[in-house]
């Protein structure tokens, strides 16, 4: 008999027993298998949406850079400034942000495994 962790709830559960005692999650090795798929699934999800955003923030950034060097402003030049500005900060942040979110969410899953 050996002793593995819940899937669900990480508490120590014997690999014999068809229900976890913590939280009743079953155990069957259909049902372990279904979880760890799932899993996966919601992994791969989770960082592809992360992934989307990385890139609208870019694109965010490079189109406040090329509003903020129009030749020809439309409308108040200093308003259109303070656009551009803020987008591109607003762009950049939000690039590290999600780059921080997909290291931190790369290393959770390594040490899951
Ligand atoms: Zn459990």
């Amino acid at each position: 008999m050996a002793i593995i962790s819940c899937p669900s709830c990480s508490e120590q559960v014997s690999d014999k027993a068809k229900q976890c005692p913590h939280c009743d999650l079953s155990l069957t090795e259909q049902s372990l298998e279904q979880t760890e798929s799932s899993k996966r699934v919601e992994r791969i999800k989770s960082i592809q949406s992360i992934q989307f955003q990385t890139m609208l923030a870019l694109f965010l950034s490079i189109a406040g850079f090329i509003f903020y060097y129009l030749d020809d402003p439309i409308g108040d030049p200093q308003m259109q400034q303070w656009v551009a500005m803020g987008a591109i900060i607003l762009g950049l942040m939000w690039y590290l942000i999600n780059r921080i979110r997909i290291a931190y969410l790369t290393k959770k899953y390594k040490n899951e495994r």
